[in-house]
């Protein structure tokens, strides 16, 4: 008999939580006499998460998705984290705006001002990649929160050449820049 895939710890009672052939299960829920229902089924809003995202959820990980959908069809970004229930809690917030004060969204090009209609609408973004480099949601935290991203990140020329910067808002804080 192979050996059952253990993917994370249950977050209800800590056992091992395996894939099964339709869901990732507590061990505990399988059987004749389960003591447990943790079940995480790989589907989140129309996408299918791998093996190793289920992981990074069940780690207690907040992950940036793209590529879910609505029942209609329209594609959306989001973050997704789970509980301590165990329910995945899918919220595209990320962070505050530091122009404006309203909320920064996760979206597919970009993490964005909620504020961005109307006569005040504001302008404020943070791209998804700068010189080839995918923003994380704590950099983008970092960013909006602290000013200035932590560390320096690897970012790339146009001939290839590796160079390492910081991203920081500019002291009007209305955009991003390397330094
Ligand atoms: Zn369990
Ligand atoms: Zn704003």
């Amino acid at each position: 008999m192979d050996d059952l895939m253990i993917i994370g710890n249950c977050p209800i009672c800590g056992s091992p939580v395996v894939k099964t052939c339709k869901a990732y299960r507590c061990i505990k829920a399988v059987g004749q006499e389960p003591t447990c229902q943790f079940t995480l089924y790989p589907i989140v809003c129309n996408r299918k998460l791998s093996d190793a995202e289920a992981s990074s959820l069940l780690g207690g990980e907040t992950l940036l998705l793209d590529g879910m959908a609505t029942n209609e069809g329209k594609c959306f970004t989001s973050t997704v984290r789970m509980d301590d229930t165990g329910k995945l809690i899918v919220d595209a917030k990320v962070s505050i705006c530091p122009k404006c004060g309203g909320t920064i969204y996760a979206g597919a090009k970009a993490f964005s001002c909620g504020n961005h209609s109307g006569e005040n609408a504001c302008p404020f973004v943070v791209w998804r990649t700068y010189g080839g480099y995918s923003l994380t949601l704590k950099d983008v935290k970092e960013i909006c929160e602290n000013g200035v991203t932590a560390n320096e990140l690897t970012m790339y020329h146009e001939d290839g050449k590796p160079y390492s910067k910081r991203l920081a808002l500019t002291p009007e804080k209305d955009k991003v820049v390397r330094i």
